[in-house]
Order: structure tokens, then C-alpha cells, then sequence
């Protein structure tokens, strides 16, 4: 994992990106933390697995329909991949968000209600970010010392269907 130290990404609000082992950060010179390295190390090891699902259907597609164009899906899977566990978060129960916020009051306007059913959505797809299978797996262990020399392969996977110790409310 190589850490790249600098001021424009990511985004204002993100501690940082990783693509496939470089991490882009905006925290002052050498100051990531322990616990952030660990988070990101998982971070490189998820997108390595990805990677390789990705490779092997792409292979398997080139072989089945005769063509190399279908080595696009290395490009084009790993998304796939990753929105299938964003999504996961919106469809799987529970639905933390909906019984805490349809608060609407007789009497109020269209525009009230309006505003209201949007901040559930909104709510909604950040806790989606927040929860999805990639970042529980790395934020539940980033505070586990062992956790790199002993995390089991795939073990993103495992999350999806572990719904406790979800941030989101
Ligand atoms: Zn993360």
C-alpha cells in the first residue's frame, strides 16, 4: 500500500481513496493513523478479490461468446460488484430509517411533506454508503491488530447477510 499525501483528493468530507493500493489522502504529511492504514489495507485487499471475480468472468465471457472484447468487464464488474452491495443495504431489512422518519402532522403543506420524504431518502442511500458490506468489513476490524494477518479471503461477503452493528439509524 503506497499513501499519496495531498491537498485535492478526495473530495472535502473523505478521508480517503483507495484504488487498488494507492491511497490518496488529505490528512497532513505522514500523520494517517494506524487504524486508518489497517481500514484502507482491507480496503486494497476487497478490491484485489473484486479484481479477480471480475478477471475470471471476463474470461469465462470471452471464452463463451469467442470474443476479447469481453475483457471490458474487468473495467466494467468490480462496479457491478460493489453497487450489488450498496444496493443490498437499501433492499435488506431493517429499515432503520423509514420507522424513525415518516413523522408527517396532519395539516401540513405538500412542500413540508415533500422535504421530509426526501430526507429519509437521502438519509437513506448515505447510510447505504456507510453500511454496505466493504466498509463494515473494514470499519467492525480496523481496530483489530490481527486483523490483516488473519482475515479469511472474501470475507466482505459474509457481511452482507450480517445486518447488526449497522451505523446508520
Ligand atoms: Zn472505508
Amino acid at each position: 500500500m503506497r499513501i499519496i499525501y495531498n491537498k485535492v483528493i478526495p473530495f472535502k468530507g473523505f478521508g480517503a481513496m483507495n484504488i487498488l493500493g494507492l491511497v490518496f489522502s488529505r490528512v497532513p504529511e505522514n500523520s494517517m493513523s494506524i487504524t486508518t492504514k489497517r481500514h484502507e489495507q482491507t480496503h486494497t485487499y476487497q478490491q484485489y478479490e473484486i479484481l479477480g471475480i471480475a478477471a475470471l468472468l471476463s474470461l469465462i465471457l470471452c471464452n463463451i461468446f469467442a470474443s476479447w472484447w469481453y475483457l471490458l468487464g474487468c473495467l466494467v464488474i468490480p462496479f457491478v460488484i460493489y453497487l450489488f452491495g450498496f444496493f443490498m443495504e437499501l433492499i435488506l431489512p431493517p429499515y432503520h430509517n423509514l420507522s424513525l422518519s415518516f413523522g408527517f402532522v396532519k395539516g401540513e403543506g405538500i412542500v413540508v411533506k415533500f422535504m421530509k420524504l426526501w430526507g429519509i431518502i437521502s438519509q437513506a442511500w448515505i447510510d447505504a454508503y456507510r453500511d454496505n458490506c466493504f466498509e463494515r468489513e473494514a470499519y467492525l476490524n480496523d481496530h483489530n491488530p490481527d486483523y490483516l494477518a488473519t482475515r479469511k479471503a472474501f470475507a466482505w461477503v459474509g457481511y452482507i447477510l450480517k445486518r447488526d452493528e449497522r451505523r446508520g439509524k
